[in-house]
């Protein structure tokens, strides 16, 4: 499946630099290495399409990231992924600085400071993050052979 940029568009609709990472699943003694958005819902909906991760399994799963192993949760999987553990994305507050692990632990900053509220969020890169212009025109997927 080709996933081209203006599908990555949709899910920054502000036209703002998004944040990609190259996939370390690993389930065949070889990195996956496909690019996916730094955001949970891509990284959950990558892991379910590709490696068929249940990202609403109540039960335990090996994670098999790069040369990860913990056992998380499926529903807790693409979270582990982004965290600090991996890819340690982060989310800047664009009204006090302040950097927040968690796209929950923002919002509930934002919801307690209008001026933050106004001001808005953009996405921090991990050690491994790539940042993209939103005008980038490439495929982050290569072509299924
Ligand atoms: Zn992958
Ligand atoms: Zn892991
Ligand atoms: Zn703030």
């Amino acid at each position: 499946m080709m996933m081209a940029v203006n599908a990555l568009r949709e899910a920054a609709p502000n036209g703002n630099a998004f944040i990609i990472y190259r996939c370390k699943w690993d389930s065949q003694n070889h990195p996956c290495n496909l690019w996916i958005e730094g955001s949970r819902k891509a990284v959950g909906k990558h892991l379910n399409t590709k490696h068929g991760v249940s990202t609403t399994d109540k039960n335990n799963m090996r994670c098999l990231w790069d040369s990860c192993t913990d056992t998380v949760r499926g529903e807790n999987m693409a979270r582990h992924v982004m965290s600090r553990v991996h890819l340690d994305a982060k989310v800047q507050c664009l009204g006090c600085d302040g950097q927040y692990a968690r796209g929950d632990s923002y919002q509930r900053h934002a919801e307690s400071s209008q001026s933050c509220y106004i001001a808005g969020s953009r996405p921090l890169p991990g050690q491994s993050g790539q940042t993209v212009p939103s005008n980038a025109e490439f495929l982050l997927d290569p072509p299924s052979q």
